[in-house]
């Protein structure tokens, strides 16, 4: 393959894109970010050191084809050479895409079909992909799932206690953030061999947050289930909620399906509780009672559905934090990491407070790592990959 690999990262308001050159082990180029592309679409690009390199704002709020567009110009003038494959994030893949998958018009339409079940999010994974079909037919096209890595779970981890014929329609646990956790499985075979074959808990803490059992670097459980909302306190994500909450939205005060999602997609979690902000650090700066007790949440249930991983794996060897929040805040790792003494896990407090990668004390039984993530890189990977450039 001739021309640098583009990953493109389509979300509700923004689109990530990122440059590699090819090979087994993609070499990171420059990168960027449209965010507000619903508002006022503004876009920042940095040099592989993060540096900013540029920054523009669009006069107007711009189809989201012309902003791939944009990027696409970018990204040639980067290496004055045309591309020579996408990498598409895609948020699911239903229970048929366990692996990446070339994009052609059979697989647009059977992600169509999938929309029903991520609706919030396939739609804009979809668009850069049709959109580059139709006027770039010969560039190749990767699609990588966030659920693929949880192919693994064993099916009763998959299940819901609902009639069967429920499941048969699509209806059961999938887990999201997959190309982050196949990517910290991957570092920790270089960084931790022997605790990489053992039993891990990865804890993805970003806007969107989740947690993953895995065994041998498989998935075998997971905090997120058949949609993004599930499990720990998120952003403005609710996490966790009895059924029986929604039966009282819709009976008390009359709401639809509309109204309820934006609740509990936009308007809940850390923004919610605090009444403030859905930032961490602007919740951990905050003096505000309802600040601290939207940071106490967020700890409570990380600690309890660590509890509940460390049942399901059996044991617990390694606990390791990545994305935003599990990546630079020390507060939250400590706090978190108290809970579980009984799990036989202690950290060394001035390892934690440098961010250093091993912060467990030297007698804990548990090792507790902080491991950077890189989406994107896994993507460049399965890219590489697919198209014989690695
Ligand atoms: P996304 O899911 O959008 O990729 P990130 O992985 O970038 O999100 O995580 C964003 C979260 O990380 C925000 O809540 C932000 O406050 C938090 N975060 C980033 N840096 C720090 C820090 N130094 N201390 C505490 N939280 C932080």
């Amino acid at each position: 393959m001739k021309g640098p690999i583009l990953t493109l990262n389509a979300g509700s308001s923004s689109l990530k894109f990122a440059l590699f050159e090819p090979g087994a082990t993609p070499v990171a180029g420059p990168k960027g970010i449209i965010d507000e592309t619903f508002s006022a679409p503004r876009m920042i690009t940095k040099d592989p050191s993060g540096r900013q390199t540029s920054e523009r704002t669009f006069p107007k709020v711009m189809p989201f084809p012309e902003l791939v567009r944009e990027v696409i110009g970018w990204a040639e003038d980067q290496y004055k050479t045309t591309l020579g494959a996408v990498g598409h994030r895609v948020v699911h893949g239903g229970s048929q895409f366990t692996a990446p998958q070339i994009v052609s018009d059979k697989l647009l339409a059977d992600l169509d079909a999938l929309v029903a079940l991520a609706p919030l999010h396939e739609p804009h994974n979809i668009a850069p992909m049709r959109y580059l079909m139709e006027c770039n037919p010969n560039l190749p096209q990767i699609a990588c799932f966030d659920t693929s890595f949880h192919r693994t779970m064993p099916v009763t981890a998959t299940r819901f206690a609902l009639p069967l014929h429920f499941e048969e329609e699509g209806v059961r646990r999938y887990g999201f953030h997959g190309l982050s956790y196949e990517y910290i499985a991957e570092r920790l075979r270089q960084i931790a061999p022997e605790r990489a074959a053992g039993r891990v808990i990865a804890a993805h803490l970003g806007n969107g947050a989740s947690l993953c059992a895995m065994k041998d670097g498989q998935s075998i459980d997971t905090s997120m289930g058949f949609s993004a909302l599930d499990g720990l306190v998120m952003g403005t994500r609710c996490g966790t909620l009895d059924p029986g909450v929604i039966l009282h939205f819709m009976r008390r005060y009359g709401m639809g399906a509309a109204q309820i999602e934006s609740l509990l997609y936009n308007k809940s979690g850390l923004l919610g509780l605090s009444g403030l902000s859905p930032d961490m650090r602007n919740l951990l700066e905050s003096k505000e009672a309802a600040a601290k007790n939207a940071v106490a949440l967020f700890v409570f249930r990380l600690i309890r559905e660590i509890g509940a991983l460390a049942a399901s794996l059996g044991g617990l060897d390694a606990l390791i934090f990545t994305a935003g929040i599990g990546e630079h805040s020390p507060e939250i790792r400590k706090m978190t990491c108290e809970g579980l003494g009984w799990l036989g896990l202690s950290i060394d407090d001035a390892a934690n407070a440098r961010n250093d990668q091993r912060i467990s004390a030297a007698g804990s039984r548990v090792d507790v790592l902080v491991v950077p993530t890189d989406e994107e890189y896994m993507i460049a990977k399965h890219v590489a990959r697919a198209v014989g450039a690695a």
